[in-house]
């Protein structure tokens, strides 16, 4: 069983995803985070994330990279957006989520086109939003949570800049697939959202 989860930054599709991975008892994976390990792997070798041979050289990063805090960042989410619009990145790191997309047993994936590219026969696709407000404000609170100043307007028009990258790119723009659900969780809190979202996944399976 497949399980595609997509949707811009910050509508809290990983957090489902892996809630969604728990309740089956199958893996996740966050792809964006191999994007963030692009990102910085391009920082960590002085390239340009627009230049498409630089990005490319960076997607042989180490695996260790993927567990490293600072991709969590903000500024690490932003490189991340700039080095996913060349079709070369895309390329290199489309095996490696195919593999697990079709590992024994399923597998969830979260990123923002897996059920458009990754994995098109997935059984399940969602397609998890919210308002810009909305997004804005819950990524602000995670960031106070941490101990770290920032201010709100900063972050929407961060938000809206990623979401425009994001949608705007030729190739495996953010956008649902045809037959994906759209889930828009602005006016549900983290659990009212995911027994909406298990319910429909469910529900779907029986179809
Ligand atoms: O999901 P996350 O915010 O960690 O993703 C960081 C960036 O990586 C996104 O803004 C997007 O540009 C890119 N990405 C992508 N395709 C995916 C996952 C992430 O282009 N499947």
């Amino acid at each position: 069983m497949i399980i595609a989860v997509d949707g811009p930054t910050a509508s809290g599709k990983g957090t489902i995803a892996k809630r969604l991975a728990d309740h089956f008892g199958i893996p996740h994976l966050d792809t964006g985070l191999l994007y963030r390990a692009v990102g910085r792997q391009v920082e960590l070798n002085g390239g340009d994330p627009d230049n498409p041979d630089d990005a490319l050289a960076a997607c042989e990063f180490a695996d260790d990279l993927l567990n490293d805090p600072v991709l969590r960042n903000e500024a690490t989410g932003g490189l991340a957006s700039r080095v996913s619009i060349h079709p070369e990145v895309r390329k290199a790191l489309f095996e490696r989520q195919r593999a697990f997309a079709t590992q024994p047993g399923g597998a969830v994936l979260d990123g923002r086109d897996i059920g458009t590219v990754i994995a098109p026969d997935a059984d399940v696709k969602l397609f998890i939003t919210a308002s810009v407000e909305e997004r804005a404000r819950r990524r602000w609170l995670e960031i106070k949570g941490r101990g770290i100043e920032a201010e709100l307007g900063d972050i929407e028009a961060n938000i809206a800049r990623r979401d425009a990258r994001d949608m705007g790119r030729s190739d495996a723009p953010l956008k649902p697939a045809p037959d994906a659900l759209t889930i828009d969780t602005t006016n549900f809190d983290r659990d009212a959202a995911f027994v909406m979202v298990r319910e429909a996944v469910e529900e779907a399976l029986k179809s």
